[in-house]
């Protein structure tokens, strides 16, 4: 039987530890949750900062060798916004999208990119190493499609020519800033521990 390296992905979230395990299958790691007192406080400001935080702190309530990741939105004619403030950028998803379309109105400009960053700490709270994904695409002039989560409904992807939210959960699980940032830590994990 495979013996698989045990690492706790810093998230209360059971989907998003679903959709890193799915990715990393076959790659002798297996993520799990943190403890129920994992509760970060994210107030870097950045992608890279909030991603040290929530490992750390999730390797200080586990004891444990802890994988984070931090990502979001950033649209270039928005200057990068809502980039770290993505959750939060309005009350509800459906208000995100609608805020953020809205903001676009007024330009031709919808390049926009997602980012991921991914930190992994020692048992200690050490960093060991951290990657950065990306996706490029466009934002949508209206919304479509009901798979994934978030923004998905107003990304295109570059090459792809249809949202994230209609593709299938599979080609999301290959090609997303996620997917990006987690094969390059699979790789390092492979090599180096
Ligand atoms: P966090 O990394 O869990 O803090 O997520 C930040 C926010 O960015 C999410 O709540 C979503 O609004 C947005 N986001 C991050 N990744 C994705 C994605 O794959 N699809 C759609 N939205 C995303």
């Amino acid at each position: 039987m495979e013996n698989k390296i045990k690492i706790v992905f810093a998230t209360g979230n059971p989907h998003k530890l679903q959709e890193v395990n799915e990715i990393a299958q076959g790659c002798g790691v297996e993520f799990i949750l943190p403890p129920d007192n994992f509760n970060p406080i994210e107030n870097g400001e950045s992608f890279e900062q909030n991603s040290i935080i929530k490992a750390q702190e999730a390797s200080k309530v586990s004891g444990q060798m802890s994988l984070a990741d931090d990502s979001g939105l950033c649209v270039e004619a928005l200057n990068g916004a809502p980039g770290i403030h993505s959750a939060r950028y309005d009350t509800t998803p459906q208000r995100r999208i609608d805020k953020l379309l809205k903001n676009l109105t007024d330009t031709d400009n919808r390049k926009a990119k997602f980012v991921c960053v991914m930190t992994l700490t020692d048992k200690d709270g050490e960093v060991l190493a951290q990657f950065t994904g990306e996706c490029h695409g466009q934002i949508a002039p209206k919304q479509s499609g009901t798979n994934g989560f978030g923004y998905d409904p107003i990304f295109i992807v570059d090459d792809y020519g249809i949202t994230m939210a209609d593709m299938s959960e599979d080609l999301k699980n290959k090609i997303s800033h996620r997917a990006v940032a987690l094969s390059k830590m699979i790789r390092f994990i492979q090599e180096n521990l």
